[in-house]
C-alpha cells in the first residue's frame, strides 16, 4: 500500500500513517541510524513473514571540504576494521561476524535437506528452516554494518576517509574449493556493502570516502618497503628492518601513505610521518616522497 503526502506524518522519531488498524493509529519507530530529508512517499510491504516500510526521501547531503585530516581504513576480512588518522592514532572496530555463527548451522540444515526428496514435506520444512537462518544472518550483518559505518563516520574529525579498492582485495584461499569460493564471494559482498554504507553516511556528514588501489598493502613493510608472504593466519608482520607490527595496522598505514603520496598531499604526508614518529612508531625509510616534497610545494 502506498501513502503520499497526506497519508503520513513524520515527527518525534515516528512515521505515523493516516490509516488506523482497529482504531489504533499505525506508527512506526524510525531506527536511530536513519536520517531522512523531506519524505515524499511511504509504502508498506508484506513478504509473508514481516511488514516493511519503504520510505522515499530526499538525502540531505553536506558539502565536502578537504580539512587536511585523513583517515585510512583497512577493512579486515577476519576480525577487525583498523583505521589510522593523520595524528598516527589507531582506531579498531571489532567485527563480530555473525556469519561465523550461522554458517555451520545453515550448512548442516542444507545437508540434511539435500538428503530428502526434493519438494517432500520434510524437505520443505528444512528448506524453510534454512531460509529463516539465512535471513537472520543477513539481517544481523547488515545491522552491524550500519552501526559500524555510522560510528566510523561520527568518530573521526577527518573529512576524507580512504579505503582499499575491493577489486584487488587478496582473498583467502580455502581448501574446500567450492564452499571456500562461495564464502569469499560472500565476504566480498559484505565488504562492498560496508563501503557503500560508509560512503553514503559520510556524504550525509559532508565527508568523502575515497577508494584507492590497495595491492600489496598487506604484504609490504611500510617502513622499508620489503614484501612479505602474509597468509591470513599471520597476524603480525616481522621485518628484518626491525619493524614489528600488527598486519592490519601495517595495511592501514600503507593505505594512508599511498593516498597521501599519490595525490601529492605532501604536507599531509610529512605531518603523518612526523606524527608516526611522535607516537613511537617507525617511519618510512623511503626518502623518495620527502625529496619530491619541496618541489611539489614550490610548484
Ligand atoms: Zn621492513
Amino acid at each position: 500500500m502506498i501513502y503520499n503526502q497526506k497519508g503520513f506524518k513524520v515527527e518525534k522519531g515516528l512515521i505515523t500513517l493516516s490509516h488506523k488498524y482497529n482504531k489504533v493509529p499505525l506508527a512506526f519507530e524510525i531506527p536511530e541510524n536513519y536520517v531522512f530529508g523531506k519524505v515524499y512517499q511511504v509504502s508498506i510491504f508484506y513478504d509473508g513473514d514481516n511488514y516493511y516500510l519503504s520510505v522515499v526521501h530526499e538525502v540531505p547531503e553536506e558539502s565536502y571540504l578537504d580539512n587536511g585530516l585523513y583517515q585510512a581504513i583497512d577493512l579486515g576480512i577476519t576480525k577487525t576494521v583498523t583505521a589510522i588518522n593523520t595524528h598516527g592514532m589507531f582506531h579498531e572496530v571489532n567485527n563480530p561476524r555473525p556469519d561465523k555463527y550461522w554458517n555451520p548451522k545453515i550448512d548442516a540444515i542444507q545437508s540434511k535437506r539435500d538428503h530428502c526428496k526434493k519438494g517432500s514435506r520434510h524437505w520443505k520444512q528444512l528448506h524453510k528452516a534454512m531460509n529463516k537462518r539465512i535471513k537472520k544472518r543477513k539481517n544481523q550483518i547488515k545491522d552491524i554494518q550500519h552501526k559500524q559505518t555510522r560510528k566510523m563516520v561520527n568518530n573521526t574529525r577527518a573529512n576524507t576517509i580512504i579505503v582499499g579498492d575491493l577489486d584487488v582485495k587478496e582473498m583467502p584461499k580455502s581448501k574446500k574449493a567450492t564452499s571456500g569460493l562461495n564464502r569469499s564471494t560472500q565476504n566480498n559482498g559484505y565488504i562492498s556493502r560496508f563501503i557503500r554504507f560508509l560512503t553514503y553516511k559520510a556524504a550525509l556528514a559532508g565527508k568523502k570516502v575515497i577508494e584507492i588501489d590497495e595491492r600489496n598493502t598487506s604484504k609490504r613493510c611500510y617502513v622499508c618497503g620489503k614484501e612479505h608472504d602474509m597468509p591470513l593466519w599471520k597476524r603480525t608482520m616481522e621485518c628484518d628492518c626491525g619493524n614489528v607490527i600488527d598486519r592490519d595496522r601495517n595495511s592501514a598505514i600503507n593505505i594512508m601513505l599511498r593516498y597521501l603520496s599519490q595525490n601529492a598531499r605532501w604536507q599531509g604526508y610529512q605531518q603523518f610521518v612526523d606524527n608516526l614518529r611522535k607516537t613511537g612508531l617507525s617511519v618510512p625509510k623511503l626518502e623518495v616522497h620527502s625529496q619530491e616534497a619541496p618541489s611539489a610545494r614550490e610548484g
